[in-house]
This record gives C-alpha cells, structure tokens and sequence, in this order.
C-alpha cells in the first residue's frame, strides 16, 4: 500500500492560491493492469505525471513547479506523540506483572470493594482497575476525536489541489507556448495515452481482460492527430534530463518506424519485462498498444 502521513501546501505558480494534498511516505506503483503506453488502472498511486489544474486561476501546473509553503501534520504523527510518552511506562509495566501466572486483579478489587462498603472510612472508595482502564479508554477516544476536529480545521481553508482531465489536455497542446517543456511531456503522454482508450475499448469489447498471444492483436493505426502527438513527445523525451529510452521506442513502435524503436529499446535501461515484452512486438512489426503483465500479475 501507498502510506500518506499528514498534508502538504503547495501554491499555484501562477497566482500563488493554495492548495492542499496528501503527503506520501511511502508510494506503491503496483497496479491490477499496466499498459506498454503507461496506462494503469487500479493503481495504488497514479499521480497523472503530475499535472494539475489551479483551483483560482485555472491554469496549469506541475506539482513540481509549485511553490511548497508549509504542511499540516496528519492524525498519525499526532497521536503517535502521546503513544510514546505512555508506551515506556507502559512497557516497564507489562515486564513488571509478567512475573505472574494468573491475574487476581478482579479479586482484589472484589475484596475492596465488599470491605469498602462494610466500612468506608477505613476503605475509602476506589475504582476497579477495570472501571480506571475503561475511563482511559474513554478519554482517549475523546481525545482522538479532537485531534481529528482540530485537522479538519487547519484543513478548511485550502482547496484540495486537483489533477488535469483528460478533457482539458487538448486546451493545453494548443497553447503549448505557455507552458515548460516539463508540463509539455506530461501533458502529451497523459494525451498519447488518453486517445490509445479507444483502441483499448475495442480490445477489450472484443477479448475481454485477458491476454491475447501476438499474432491475435487487434491492427492498430495512429491517426493523424496521435502521431502528431506521439512524434512531439519523442522530440520532447529526447531533452529531458533523463531520457526515457524504453518510452521512446514505445512510441516509435506504435508510430510503426520499428527500426528506430528497435535501436532505442535495445539501448533502454528500464525495466526489463517492459522492454523485452516491447522489443518482441518491434521485432514482429506489430504496433498495438499491449498490456505489460508483470510477473506478480501472473495466476
Ligand atoms: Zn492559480
């Protein structure tokens, strides 16, 4: 699982609103389905390559272009403050009472109390140590409940900061000017993968979920506007700072140029059960999208 502790405020670059996410800890890419494009569905995190949409100004950014202003502690850190300062004693305790086979707390009490109402001013009444670990139990959940208010209110103010649609991607192509050649990559790459859905509706319409030997792929053609897209991509992925060799020869391959894919996927240094998987399709002039089944996909 992906485990998130707390919240993180980042404000928009261009009109420094701001918004509030999650904070992650730990991230698990692991998904039900992966894609040779990079699709995933049931994924444990996607982060759609970072992408967003301003909730003021509605412009667009990449999470990492924003202006990071500070955080929220979550529950966890919270609580876990408290645990700790009673978690020694506590410990020193139970090491303590280990001695004993069986615990005659309940009969002690029993006897207390029945001396206790037989004679009050010499047994003044007490509590059960069962009716003290109740309170405490009880008071604690009060007080979880109030951190958890507490939360809630520091939270109030900000805006949750939001991902691009899919439907928003083509605005962002045209203008495609305005942006940083960073935004540009993700945005095209959500746009390859947005216009593959249909030739994966139709895969799927057809063969349901499960995966189907090479030679019984589905023909698959880029039109116009894809391949347009694609051949962006492929010269914006040659100027990042790290080249994604694997995804360039994905696209070459999908565009149907499989020498050029065949040349970058041999020299890719990504995962391996991608790009054999990719590599083999190049080789047999197939340009299909394909779903990547991963070895702990397998049953
Ligand atoms: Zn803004």
């Amino acid at each position: 699982m992906s485990r998130t502790d707390g919240y993180q405020l980042h404000a928009c670059p261009h009109c420094d609103k701001v918004h509030v996410c999650l904070n992650y800890v730990s991230l698990n890419f692991m998904a039900r389905e992966n894609w040779s494009d990079g699709r995933s569905y049931q994924s444990l995190y996607d982060s759609r390559q970072g992408l967003h949409r301003c909730v003021g100004c509605e412009e667009f950014f990449l999470k990492s272009e924003t202006n990071y202003v500070g955080d929220i502690p979550g529950l966890r850190s919270r609580i876990k403050k408290n645990e700790y300062e009673f978690d020694v004693e506590e410990l020193i305790r139970r090491q303590r009472d280990d001695g004993h086979l069986f615990d005659f707390t309940w009969l002690h009490d029993l006897f207390y109390s029945m001396k206790s109402r037989w004679n009050p001013t010499r047994y003044p009444f007490k509590k059960s140590k069962k009716q003290i670990a109740k309170e405490k139990a009880a008071k604690e959940e009060a007080e979880l409940l109030q951190v958890e208010q507490e939360v809630q209110k520091e939270l109030a103010p900000y805006p949750w900061l939001s991902y691009a649609q899919d439907s928003d991607l083509k605005n962002i192509i045209a203008n495609k000017g305005k942006y940083s050649d960073d935004l540009m990559r993700s945005a095209r790459t959500l746009y390859w993968m947005y216009l593959n859905d249909d030739y994966r509706a139709q895969r799927k319409a057809k063969f349901g979920d499960k995966p189907i030997p090479p030679e019984e792929i589905p023909e698959f053609q880029a039109t116009a506007e894809q391949a347009d897209n694609m051949l962006a991509l492929i010269e914006l992925l040659k100027t990042d700072s790290y080249v994604l060799k694997t995804r360039i020869g994905e696209l070459y391959r999908e565009l149907g140029y499989f020498d050029q894919a065949i040349v970058w996927l041999d020299d890719g240094s990504e995962s391996y059960q991608e790009k054999d998987a990719i590599l083999l399709l190049a080789r047999k002039k197939i340009r299909a999208p394909v779903r990547i089944v991963y070895a702990h996909q397998r049953h």
